[in-house]
Parts: structure tokens; C-alpha cells; sequence
């Protein structure tokens, strides 16, 4: 299995030559076709889960070779040149999401700064807590909606900063514009990192917008049955495909193979499932806005969300995950919790089966996300079926007449 060099014209999916004037396949078609075995007669179609711990020497040891099951995998390179096909780039997998975010982190010299916005994920947040207080890097702030503040930001911060985004956010739903934010991270010297979870690289990919590391946590919609923890980190640069592949074997928390081959067996329907999912997404959103219970609904496909028109220029659909904050507080969106029998009251997200949560139960989530938040992952079962149980839970806490 070949990566993909680059700088290097990207090869055909199944490692073949693409024939001349045939027009680029679609993301939903890649997903289906790349990280493919060679098709030679009686290969396998599918690669399959690769058990070893080592292999017969005599490869060139040290050029990316596999040589020891620490330093490659033939499943984890299946996996990877599918992502990297994705995003147009270069994937590396990790054990979890948060083993890519940390790998990421791990690029920059001690005391670099590094600008995280106030709605990233809980566990960046976490991490990048933990790295100040140890004296690692010096952590800054920043608000993604606001490219005016994140330019004040690095201008204070110096070359040789980091720029994370995310962007939609977790559990906000706040949309960044890529394309301006990492021009302006670019001008000042930063790394520029995307945390693009949310969005698959079915709806938007930030190498193209400028970027120059995307971060998935393959957990979620990419491997999307809620059966696998994984990561992974896509980039172009070879020197910075280099670095991570080294962290990743020297630190040494690698994905196991069953995991990875999972995920690729995922990846093959992402874009049937996300179809249906963002679709019953936006239906859902609609009909919440309208709910007596609901006080505010988030969700990018609603006119009236403040991130509405970026995303639709800037993203290939709105994506699955809805967030409402609901009557009666904390205590309210408890209780809504408490009264679903459909949705499955759990973390996580992205998986066929529709998920509630409400966030701030984690102590460690943000104080910006308001208690009463519920995080809706939206699945892809029926939507009359998923807004029935919803509405019935809702009533719950929905005022009197
Ligand atoms: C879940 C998540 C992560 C962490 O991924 P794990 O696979 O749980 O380690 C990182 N970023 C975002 C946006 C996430 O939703």
C-alpha cells in the first residue's frame, strides 16, 4: 500500500494511474474506493485485519518500512490513504482523538503558546490546561467568531505560535471561517490546526482552506457505529508527516489493528450516513425551534443561527449534531434526559444511533456552554420515530397550555 507523496499528483484510489481527462470521483465515491488492495486476481477487495507484531526484515528500516508492528500496520496504511484521499493530505492514525490532539501539541517547542478557542472540545481544553500548569506551553484563548480578536491574539503571541480551530465547535455549534483564519495564522507565523470532528471531510476540508494539520477523532462519524475509539491527523507537509509518524511510534500509543480496520469498514458508508443524519438534523432543528420547552436551538442549517451563512458557503452541509438549551434549566434538561426512551441518554456522538447528553455534567467541559445544553447526535434511524420521542420527553418540562 503506497502513501501518497506530497507535492506528489494524487494517485487513483486503487493505487493505478488515473486515466487521462477522467474527472476527479466524488468524496462519497472516494470513501467507497480508496485503500483498496491492488486489484490483481484473488487479492482481497477488503485489506484485511493485520495481526502481526513484526515483519521479515530486509526493509528499508527508517523510510517509513513496517518492519515492526510499533512502526506500521498494513491496515492502518489501508485507513489512512482512504482519510488522506479525503482531505487531500497525508493521514497518521492514533489510538484515540485525543492521542492525535496530543501528538499535535506535542510538535511545538516548550513554552510556545498555543491559541485555543473558549468552545473546543473539553478534552483539547483539558490537555492544554494540564500543559500550562506543567509549563509546557502557555495557553491563550480565543474566540473562533471572531477573526478580529484572533488576529490580535497572534500578533501579541509571536511566530512559532499554534492556531487551533474547530470548527462546527463542541457542543456550540460555533462555525469559523477557515479559509480567513488560518490566512491570518499563516501571515503570523503560526501552525494552523483544524479539529474537524464534526465535520468529515465529506463537508468540508481545511487543508484546502489553508490549513496545514486537520485532526479527526475517528471515533465519531468516520468509523460511525459507536464500536471503536480512534484518531487521526492529516497533513501535507512531508516534514510534519515525518514528525508525527515519530511521535506516534516513540510515545507508542498506536491504534490496534481490529480498530483501525473497523473504522475503514465505517468509513465505506459515511456518506449514507451522514446524508440521512444531517437531513433529520435539520428537520429536527426546525421543529425544535418551534417547541414550547426549547429556548434556543443551534444548529448551522437555521436561518437564524449566527453561523448559518458561513457554513453554507463554506461547508457541503450542516452536519448531524443539534444543541438546545431547554425551560427549567439544568434541572429541566435533566429531566429530558431522563424521559427519552429512543434517543440513548450517553456521550459521544456521530454513531448510527441517535445520542442526548447534556454537557456540562462534565466537570471539565467549558463554562461558555451553558448548563442547560443538551447535545443532540443525530442517527439515522426514522426522524418521525427520533421527533416523537423527543417531543414526548420535552413535554416533560414545556409550560403549562
Ligand atoms: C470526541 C472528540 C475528540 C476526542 O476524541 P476521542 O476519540 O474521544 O479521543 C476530539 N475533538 C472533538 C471535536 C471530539 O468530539
Amino acid at each position: 500500500m503506497s502513501h501518497h507523496v506530497p507535492g506528489a499528483p494524487a494517485p487513483s484510489p486503487s493505487g493505478e494511474p488515473p486515466a487521462p481527462g477522467s474527472p476527479p470521483l466524488s468524496p462519497a465515491t472516494l470513501a467507497v474506493v480508496a485503500g483498496r488492495p491492488p486489484r490483481t486476481p484473488d487479492a482481497e477487495a477488503n485489506v484485511p485485519v493485520s495481526l502481526t507484531s513484526t515483519f521479515v526484515g530486509g526493509g528499508a528500516m527508517g523510510t517509513g518500512e513496517r518492519g515492526y508492528g510499533r512502526f506500521g500496520n498494513a491496515t492502518w496504511e489501508a485507513f489512512e490513504e482512504a482519510l488522506g484521499v479525503l482531505e487531500g493530505g497525508s493521514a497518521v492514525t492514533f489510538a484515540s482523538g485525543m492521542g492525535a490532539v496530543s501528538a499535535v501539541l506535542d510538535l511545538l517547542p516548550v513554552g510556545a503558546t498555543l491559541l485555543v478557542p473558549h468552545g473546543a472540545y473539553n478534552g483539547t481544553h483539558a490537555l492544554s490546561a494540564l500543559l500550562q500548569r506543567r509549563g509546557v506551553l502557555r495557553v491563550v484563548g480565543v474566540d473562533v467568531t471572531d477573526p478580529e480578536g484572533v488576529r490580535t491574539a497572534l500578533a501579541a503571541a509571536g511566530p512559532g505560535a499554534l492556531l487551533w480551530l474547530e470548527s462546527p465547535t463542541n457542543p456550540l455549534l460555533e462555525v469559523a471561517d477557515l479559509a480567513a483564519l488560518a490566512a491570518l495564522g499563516r501571515a503570523a507565523g503560526a501552525l494552523v490546526v483544524v479539529d474537524s470532528t464534526f465535520a468529515t471531510p465529506l463537508l468540508q476540508r481545511p487543508l484546502e482552506l489553508g490549513a496545514d494539520v486537520v485532526v479527526h477523532s475517528v471515533t465519531k462519524f468516520l468509523a460511525g457505529h459507536s464500536d471503536v475509539v480512534l484518531g487521526a491527523v492529516v497533513v501535507r507537509e512531508p516534514d510534519l508527516l515525518a514528525r508525527l509518524r515519530q511521535v506516534r511510534t516513540l510515545h507508542g500509543a498506536i491504534p490496534g489493528p481490529w480498530e483501525v480496520w473497523l473504522a475503514l469498514r465505517g468509513l465505506r458508508t459515511l456518506a449514507l450516513r451522514l446524508e440521512r443524519s444531517q437531513a433529520s438534523a435539520a428537520v429536527l432543528a426546525r421543529r425544535l425551534a418551534q417547541h414550547p420547552a426549547v429556548t434556543r436551538v443551534r444548529h448551522p442549517s437555521l436561518p437564524t443561527d449566527p453561523g448559518h451563512a458561513l457554513a453554507a458557503r463554506q461547508m457541503g452541509g450542516f452536519g448531524a449534531i443539534v444543541a438546545i438549551e431547554v425551560a427549567g434549566g439544568p434541572a429541566g434538561a435533566d429531566a429530558v434526559v431522563d424521559a427519552v426512551r429512543l434517543w440513548l441518554p450517553a456521550t459521544s456522538l456521530g454513531g448510527v444511533e441517535s445520542l442526548i447528553e447534556r454537557r456540562r455534567r462534565h466537570p471539565s467541559e467549558p463554562a461558555v456552554v451553558p448548563e442547560d445544553l443538551l447535545r443532540l447526535s443525530v442517527g439515522v434511524e426514522d426522524v418521525e420515530d427520533l421527533w416523537r420521542d423527543l417531543d414526548q420527553a420535552l413535554r416533560v418540562v414545556a409550560p403549562a397550555g
